[in-house]
């Protein structure tokens, strides 16, 4: 996989306001796109955004709440109208099935596999091709899914001039010691571990809302790129957040600085806060590479090395 990036479609939390959609965020491998939640209006922020939605090729609704999958049936029905015929797979908690068979979907051009994640299944939802897709039940007032992306491990990497100052030459033999194979030159044994450096770990994103702090969150979260994390309150509104079930940016930023991401990046934002200012004051000091992510705002996630 070359390329990973981040779109965010909706970070708003309850309802959609001018500034600030309700959720959803695409993460975008070589152009192939995860979608994780689907708020109302996903589609047109699709639409807004440089994501293909015909690209989709997995949804992940975290918990049944309205702002995370009401836009799932006119996203489907869409899909439909644009003659897709790829399969489409939406994960999420028990009740998903449920909710999508409710409305009939005439002359929809492709099928549509719900997969409802038992407690069984969170080790690995997903396989995909270069990545693969965890699940952990986090706190939230009906059960609620925090996801994380995994890009499958490089192999490590071939050094070149040390393979044929081995005496190793160039062609068909550089490829065996690449699989992990020895080979034998002029009868000196040369290792595939001389000249192939260790594992190189796939980049890791994390994906946590609606949640309070939590430890689950942090292990989902652990070592990440990119640590996307709720932040639906500042300080001012600590006990909402423990009332309802949310989580302030302290402690998101506090989450943050247990699982060591790259950078955190909130979202599930109250329309009660115009500015990021309160937010980034009080996560920045637990947690300095703390963002408030916006509606559109689209990060690239290069390889650490
Ligand atoms: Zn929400
Ligand atoms: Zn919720």
């Amino acid at each position: 996989m070359d390329q990973i990036r981040i779109v965010f479609l909706g970070t708003g939390a309850a309802a959609p306001t001018r500034q600030r959609n309700v959720s959803s965020v695409a993460v975008v491998l070589d152009g192939r796109v995860l979608l994780f939640d689907c708020g109302e209006g996903t589609q047109h922020q699709l639409m807004r955004s440089p994501v293909r939605s015909g690209a989709i090729e997995a949804v992940f609704i975290t918990h049944l709440h309205g702002d995370h999958l009401f836009g799932l049936p006119g996203l489907i029905a869409t899909l439909g109208l644009n003659a897709r015929t790829a399969p489409l797979t939406i994960y999420g908690p028990p009740g998903l099935r449920a909710f999508l068979d409710a409305i009939p979907y005439p002359g929809t051009t492709y099928d549509v596999e719900v997969v409802e994640i038992g407690p069984a299944d969170c080790a690995g939802v997903r396989k995909g091709a270069g990545y693969r897709v965890f699940a952990s039940l986090l706190q939230h007032s009906v059960p609620c899914f925090g996801y994380s992306i995994v890009e499958d491990d490089r192999a490590g990497a071939f050094d070149v001039g040390k393979a044929r100052a081995l005496g190793v030459p160039e062609g068909p033999l550089f490829g065996r010691l690449q699989r992990g194979l020895d080979v034998t030159v002029g009868g000196t044994l040369v290792r595939s571990e001389e000249v192939v450096g260790p594992l190189r770990p796939g980049r890791r994103i994390a994906f946590c809302t609606d949640t309070r702090p939590c430890a689950a969150a942090a292990e989902l979260s652990r070592g990440s790129d990119v640590m996307i994390h709720e932040a639906t309150y500042a300080n001012d509104h600590a006990q909402e957040a423990v009332d309802r079930f949310h989580s302030t940016a302290e402690e998101a930023a506090r989450v943050a600085r247990d699982a060591a991401p790259q950078r955190l990046i909130l979202t599930h934002v109250s329309a009660r806060y115009e500015d990021d200012a309160p937010l980034l004051a009080d996560a920045r000091p637990l947690f300095p590479s703390t963002e408030v992510a916006s509606d559109l705002l689209e990060i690239a996630v290069p390889r650490r090395e």
